[in-house]
């Protein structure tokens, strides 16, 4: 699919429960054929940010556009526009699969094919061994093909999935990974998740989400070099204290874990190199210096530490 055209612009999003600021001033854009990721820890804001632009909530100001529709004047267009997975399905335990799918199909306003349609449906998202299964009796795996089964139904442009491979075993989450993975080749998907890997797999773009606002975005790349580099250096040093205060910069952030100093930054070997002879000039013994590239994980605690102290 070509990726470009702005499917979602969403401008200082703000949204209150009663007095509670759960969202403050979001603001982003997806583009089409774009997987982007939420990425927060548990009450970050990502399920309440889903649920306004699926139109299952009132924002309490901002702007947002789906496909140039306003939410708020066009609810019902940007319905059709989307497909939604929430964190947990709206599915009938007492329905087979292909009596629950025939239903949402009616729901959603598909009145001819309806039997093709989901027999369609039923193939693409790998149900058809269990088409005639109550929904009850089926793996938490299954389940979720189905919640994603009524999600794309109506063969919508935009999905966004809740946190979709939350509660799954090791295997289905690869499988559906490897699902989302395909379906982004037709559709433009936000997704959230609070599991970093899965974020820098899946997604060509992350906003992380922390207390309501967007502390950082951009490819795992851009990530990284926004954590200041994502460089880490370790020194085992005599006095580790000590050297920490005698090299202090705003250029990167120290600090010491069990006993060593741990330094943040941009550094290059030259950078190294300078602040080793910066410390051996001062009297300090320096054991051994270590250099390690942060991965996302760590980016994320950083970034989050950064944004505490902002
Ligand atoms: P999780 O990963 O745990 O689902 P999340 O990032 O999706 O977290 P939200 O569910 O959007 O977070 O919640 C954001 C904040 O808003 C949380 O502090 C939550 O307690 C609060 N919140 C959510 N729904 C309501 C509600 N109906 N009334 C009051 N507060 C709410």
């Amino acid at each position: 699919m070509r990726r470009g055209k702005i499917v979602i612009l969403a401008r200082n999003v703000d949204k209150y429960y009663s007095n509670f600021h759960a969202l403050k001033g979001i603001s982003f854009e997806l583009k089409k054929g774009e997987i982007l990721g939420f990425l927060g820890p548990n009450g970050a804001g990502k399920t309440t940010t889903m649920r306004i632009l699926t139109t299952f909530l009132p924002l309490t100001s901002g702007e947002i556009t789906i496909n140039g529709y306003d939410l708020i004047k066009k609810p019902m267009e940007i319905r059709k526009l989307i497909g939604y997975l929430p964190e947990t399905p709206p599915l009938y335990p007492e329905f087979r699969v292909t009596e629950y799918l025939d239903f949402v199909a009616r729901i959603k306003g598909i009145s001819r094919n309806v039997d093709k349609t989901v027999d369609r449906i039923i193939d693409r998202c790998g149900l058809g061994e269990k088409k005639h299964s109550l929904i009850a009796h089926l793996s938490k795996g299954y389940r979720q093909r189905v919640g994603l089964a009524q999600a794309l139904i109506h063969n919508p442009g935009l999905l966004i999935l809740d946190e979709p491979t939350s509660g799954l075993d090791p295997q289905q989450i690869l499988e559906i990974r490897d699902f989302i993975r395909e379906l982004g080749c037709e559709h433009s998907i936000i997704l959230s998740t609070h599991i970093l890997p899965e974020a820098s797999q899946l997604c060509h773009r992350v906003l992380i989400i922390d207390h309501g606002r967007i502390i950082a975005s951009g490819s795992q790349q851009e990530l990284n070099a926004l954590a200041r580099g994502g460089e880490r250096v370790k020194i085992r040093i005599n006095e580790p204290l000590a050297a920490m205060n005698s090299i202090r910069s705003d250029s990167f952030s120290a600090s010491i874990e069990d006993g060593v100093l741990v330094l943040d930054g941009e550094f290059g070997d030259e950078g190294r190199a300078g602040i080793v002879s910066t410390l051996v000039g001062a009297g300090f013994r320096i054991y051994s210096v270590e250099s390690e590239q942060l991965n996302l994980e760590q980016v994320f605690i950083t970034l989050l530490r950064n944004a505490k102290n902002v």
